[in-house]
């Protein structure tokens, strides 16, 4: 029998969003924060010329998308590190610290991400739990030890969509000292309309010890392709680049992230159109009577506690697929028009079934 490490007996296994349908044959994916839009033209066009380079490896600097990138933020090329997808990153991150009594510490819930890879790093989780569906910054500065390495800050937070501002999140940089790294996770950072709440390229500009984690999955519509990037200073993106295995951000997402970033007036239209749609869906429920904690992400959170799963499997009779968490809550994604129309209507009949919310 081979033997593994031990931590692969405990470890979470990751649960990604599934599809379901309706017995009338209906379908609305709204358990993984994707954009319910078509890939734009211009970028599947990229990407299929550049599949006729497919025999080829890929350019393992992704020199053209670090360039347009540091050209985007206005920041260094030096300060900027590719992974295959933002978790991949994540991945990175924890691995450029993982030895023993090595510690990180995030909110709970938060994203379902952290635990695991933090485990599979061999890095000890200090979970601080949320205040009011938000981050407790004040709880997460005094929970770390000299031990700790990491912290995350998922801003919006991935699954309750709530966010700390700028006064707040300032206060907890200050305290936190220089030797730990913050990853500001920014994963659904153009979603964001609260002016209060900051863009973390400002806050990582004079502080060595901060980054920032972006993803072309969620605004940008390449969840499919895996390319996220860092952001922070030099000796920072220079460990993350490290650990990356060599060849990781293939050819095509490299090619669709830059055809995005040239597109990205178009993509922030659909944005757009989402962040309006949030209001609606978020209004609907508020209106049915529910509890719905402020969000400036992609989806909305429902705190629903035992009714967590039965909530997911009524809303799956109706062809919606939302991402139940067991035992807090469900996420739900806004989508189409149609798709949250149809969440609206089997949210409504979930309430007046008489069950809670
Ligand atoms: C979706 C998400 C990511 C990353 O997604 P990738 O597809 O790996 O880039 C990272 N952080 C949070 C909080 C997310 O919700």
């Amino acid at each position: 029998m081979p033997r593994f490490r031990a931590i692969l007996d405990t470890v979470p296994a990751y649960k990604a969003g599934k599809s379901v349908v309706s017995p009338d044959g209906r379908s609305y994916k709204l358990s993984s924060n994707e954009t319910p839009y078509d890939p734009l033209p211009s970028v599947v066009e990229a990407v299929a010329s550049a599949a006729r380079e497919m025999n080829r490896y890929p350019d393992p600097a992704a020199a053209g998308l670090t360039a347009a990138l540091a050209e985007r933020y206005d920041v260094p090329a030096e300060h900027v590190a590719l992974g295959a997808g933002s978790v991949t990153l994540a991945q990175q991150i924890l691995q450029t610290v993982g030895e023993p009594g090595a510690e990180v510490v995030y909110a709970w819930r938060s994203f379902e991400a952290y635990p695991l890879l933090s485990d599979l790093a061999g890095v000890t989780s200090l979970r601080v739990p949320l205040t009011d569906a938000t981050h407790d910054l004040e709880a997460m500065a005094a929970a770390i030890t000299p031990g700790t390495r990491v912290v995350f800050v998922c801003n919006p937070n991935n699954p309750t969509g709530t966010v700390v501002r700028r006064e707040e999140l300032v206060r907890f940089l200050d305290a936190v000292p220089g030797d730990v790294l913050v990853i500001l996770d920014e994963a659904y950072h153009e979603y964001v309309r609260d002016a209060d709440v900051p863009d973390g390229l400002t806050l990582y500009r004079d502080r060595p010890n901060v980054a920032v984690l972006r993803t072309f999955s969620k605004a940008y519509g390449l969840a499919g392709l895996r390319v996220g990037y860092l952001i922070g200073h030099e000796p920072v993106a220079a460990a993350v680049r490290k650990v990356m295995v060599p060849f990781a951000i293939n050819h095509l997402a490299q090619v669709a992230a830059v055809a995005s970033l040239a597109a990205q007036d178009e993509l922030l239209e659909r944005v757009e159109l989402v962040v309006k749609e949030r209001a609606r869906v978020r209004e609907g429920l508020l209106a049915q009577g529910w509890e719905v904690p402020h969000t400036e992400a992609n989806f909305v959170w429902l705190g629903l506690g035992d009714d967590t799963v039965p909530f997911a499997d009524h809303c799956a009779a109706y062809g919606v697929a939302v991402r139940p968490y067991p035992p807090d809550g469900v996420r739900i994604s806004i989508g189409t028009p149609e798709a949250d129309d149809t969440f609206l209507t089997a949210a409504a009949e979930f309430r007046s079934s008489g069950r809670r919310g």
